[in-house]
């Protein structure tokens, strides 16, 4: 029987493949490809780049060929020889040295992230993070299998850092935090977005709470000393005490947790919080009926692969709010991949 035109799969081939685009631009970054079309100033041919990056000629020409087709490099033709040049969207955001940059995201996920996902369903069957299998550390710990040298730790916190330069923005600016004038980032990490708040809120300061060697690197590579609105504070935020503010931020925390654990860490920020004060959760939301968005989808078999949490819906991180004292809880999509949702802590009834 003929194919029907109707039936070709062309979803599911493209699904099939999806990796080999990933692999493309994880390799065209790890070569500094555009890096190399940045610092050349004009446009360069297969040769000339092959060259400086110490490849061989023919790997370099498929590999910028598939860049072409993925329009993430430019070409024009010059007596019979081709030339490459970045895209806009290539120089702003696959160059290691833009303010913008992705290219430690795409490390991270290229070295970290695609190998855990080499174990998806052992993940899947287990219902467990594969670090054991990918890395051969124990994940007892989360954060001391994903902190297993300093160098994965220092990575990681480059991943969390330069999506807060792109997406930020709109996630402390969904709630208007005007009224908060002492915040407390618990899990605060490279500060990237303590910086968008008080970027955002000139009235603001705000103490970055991490662990204590997280901490150290934020403060002595991330966060310029001339910044002194963010001041920083070491500890566990499940063990220790915590900084006493008028509202918290939980940036991409709870997704790494059980419900029991993320009720936990609601509850003691709940006892440090002030009255009329107010916590921000900001997690990539799913939609009520579970239809969407995809990438919450996918970041939550991430999570399975890499973590103890999920992503969840908005009444999901409600629930954990409610049962955690807070109330008047509201969300605020951003139509990004990160959104927000907030819950306050009464006025004691002297202060009403
Ligand atoms: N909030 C940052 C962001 O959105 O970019 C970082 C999110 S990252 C997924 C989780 C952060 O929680 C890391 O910086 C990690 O070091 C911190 N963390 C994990 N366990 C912690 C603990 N017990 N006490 C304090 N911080 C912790």
């Amino acid at each position: 029987a003929t194919l029907a035109t109707d039936m070709y799969p062309r979803k599911i081939l493209e699904y099939m493949e999806g990796f080999l685009i990933s692999k493309t631009v994880f390799t065209s970054c790890e070569l500094g490809v555009f890096d190399v079309l940045l610092a050349a100033e004009r446009p360069l041919s297969a040769e000339e780049i092959s060259q400086v990056v110490g490849a061989s000629l023919d790997g370099m020409q498929r590999l910028l060929a598939a860049c072409t087709g993925l329009q993430l490099l430019k070409t024009h033709q010059d007596q019979g020889q081709v030339f490459y040049s970045n895209t806009e969207q290539s120089r702003v955001f696959l160059t290691r040295s833009s303010p913008l940059s992705l290219y430690q995201s795409i490390q991270y996920s290229s070295r970290t992230i695609y190998l855990c996902w080499h174990y998806l369903t052992d993940a899947v069957r287990e219902g467990r993070n594969q670090y054991e299998k990918a890395f051969g550390v124990s994940s007892k710990d989360l954060f001391e299998a994903l902190y297993r040298s300093d160098e994965e730790m220092v990575k990681f916190m480059h991943l969390m850092n330069s999506i807060w330069n792109i997406c930020g923005k709109d996630v402390v600016t969904a709630f208007d935090l005007t009224p908060f004038k002492v915040i407390c980032d618990l899990g605060g990490c490279s500060g990237a977005l303590a910086k968008q708040c008080t970027l955002a809120y000139p009235e603001c300061s705000v103490t970055l709470f991490d662990l204590p060697k997280v901490v150290r690197v934020s403060r002595e590579h991330f966060v310029s000393e001339a910044n002194q609105r963010i001041s920083f504070q070491e500890g566990d935020f499940f063990k220790d005490s915590l900084p006493v503010a008028d509202l918290y931020f939980l940036a991409r925390i709870l997704h790494d947790w059980t419900d029991e654990r993320c009720i936990e860490l609601l509850c003691r920020i709940y006892k440090a919080c002030k009255p009329g004060g107010a916590v921000l959760l900001v997690e990539s939301l799913l939609n009520e009926d579970g239809s969407g968005p995809l990438t919450a989808q996918l970041y939550s078999l991430n999570m399975l692969v890499q973590t103890e949490g999920r992503e969840r819906t908005g009444a999901q991180y409600a629930a954990l709010l409610a049962a955690s004292g807070f109330t008047n809880i509201q969300q605020r999509l951003t139509g990004k991949i990160y959104d927000a949702v907030m819950g306050h802590k009464e006025k004691s009834n002297k202060d009403k």
